[in-house]
């Protein structure tokens, strides 16, 4: 059993530690939390062991009434990987500890590519993680992109990319950021730090990508147009999405018009927490027109990351090769597998 540690319990860290405890070659030791509220309580009544911060956060728990089993440091000293998943940058101040404690860490995309050197979606660069002693699992607009570009690049070839990336403006609990009534440029400049992301997992692709966010709190939507080395049709693009895992195909035709259905689709397939882990590609949208292809793809932003979360724990320990440990993830958390 891989001893497993998530370190932050916000929106990314509660869904990987309960993706964790779905693994059959995992153990969830425990997650460092950083107050006592609704969440530990909800952690603790799942059987969660409860690490604080630091020693003020373990008198805040007490206090609180809530059972903490230590701190951060002493769940290091029990564990094999650590999952971090703290607010962007704060994992970084986080890496000498981990390298102290000698355990592997997984980041997210909230961190910087130089902090790890490797950046990691399972499906297209899997082997860049084995063995390595930290991966960044890269950000959920990056993650989606990766997997769909690098599909088309191996049935059609990639000449260049270039994604419009309208982003939920906030996740829906982050209700300081909001209400708000207005598009955003994010950022004014062009290329947005998306394109240069996916490098850092396809590298040489030509990508450039602009970005504004929209007063949404679930999923982002990009239109993205691929110029194709290859003479390619739709259907055979359609094929190769259909044959491509986690990739998620879905029809306005059928009523899904909007990524409001795309999330009540998840409640009707009874998802844990509404989630979709898949890109999602509208099947209408597809189309190939002077050798260009044209999309849109869906993008759920609190659970995309979550699959190649549970596979870097694996490549980091080598304990499974990327076929399998994509098949048990998959299998674990009711992803239909390709
Ligand atoms: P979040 O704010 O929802 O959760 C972070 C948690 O860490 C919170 O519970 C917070 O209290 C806790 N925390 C704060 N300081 C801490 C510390 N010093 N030690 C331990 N815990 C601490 O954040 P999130 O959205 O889950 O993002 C986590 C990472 O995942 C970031 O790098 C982010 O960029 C990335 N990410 C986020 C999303 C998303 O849409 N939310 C998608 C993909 C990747």
């Amino acid at each position: 059993m891989i001893r497993v540690g998530v370190n932050g319990y916000g929106t990314i860290g509660r869904r990987v530690a309960d993706a964790v405890r779905k693994q059959s070659d995992m153990e969830l030791v425990g997650v460092v939390k950083a107050r006592p509220d609704y969440r530990a309580r909800s952690a603790v009544e799942k059987g969660i062991g409860i690490y604080a911060v630091d020693m003020k956060g373990l008198e805040a728990f007490k206090a609180g009434g809530i059972g903490v089993k230590g701190t951060v440091n002493d769940l290091l000293q029990r564990v094999d990987v650590v999952v971090d998943a703290t607010p962007e940058d704060t994992g970084a101040t986080y890496k000498p500890a981990y390298e102290q404690a000698n355990v592997r860490a997984i980041f997210q995309g909230g961190e910087e590519h130089s902090l790890t050197g490797v950046s990691f979606v399972a499906q297209v660069n899997f082997n860049e993680g084995v063995n390595k002693k930290m991966v960044r699992v890269v950000s959920c607009n990056t993650t989606g992109l990766c997997r769909t570009l690098n599909a088309i690049d191996s049935s059609a070839g990639i000449a260049r990319a270039r994604a419009v990336l309208a982003r939920r403006a906030a996740d829906p609990d982050e209700v300081g950021k909001g209400p708000i009534d207005a598009i955003v440029l994010d950022p004014a400049t062009v290329p947005s730090h998306h394109g240069p992301d996916v490098q850092t997992v396809l590298h040489g692709l030509n990508i450039v990508t602009m970005a504004i966010k929209v007063p949404t709190t679930h999923m982002h939507l990009h239109s993205l147009i691929v110029t194709l080395k290859r003479p390619s049709t739709k259907e055979q693009l359609l094929d190769t999405f259909a044959k491509t895992p986690r990739l998620m195909l879905v029809e306005a035709k059928s009523g899904v018009k909007s990524t409001a259905h795309v999330m009540d689709m998840a409640r009707e397939m009874g998802r844990p927490r509404n989630d979709i882990y898949e890109a999602v590609v509208w099947k209408d949208s597809v189309s190939v027109v002077d050798g260009e292809a044209h999309m849109f793809l869906g993008v759920h932003q609190e659970a995309i990351v979550v699959p190649e979360n549970i596979d870097a724990i694996r490549a980091v320990t080598g304990t499974s090769s990327r076929d399998d440990s994509m098949r048990m993830t998959d299998a674990a958390l009711g992803i239909a597998h390709r």
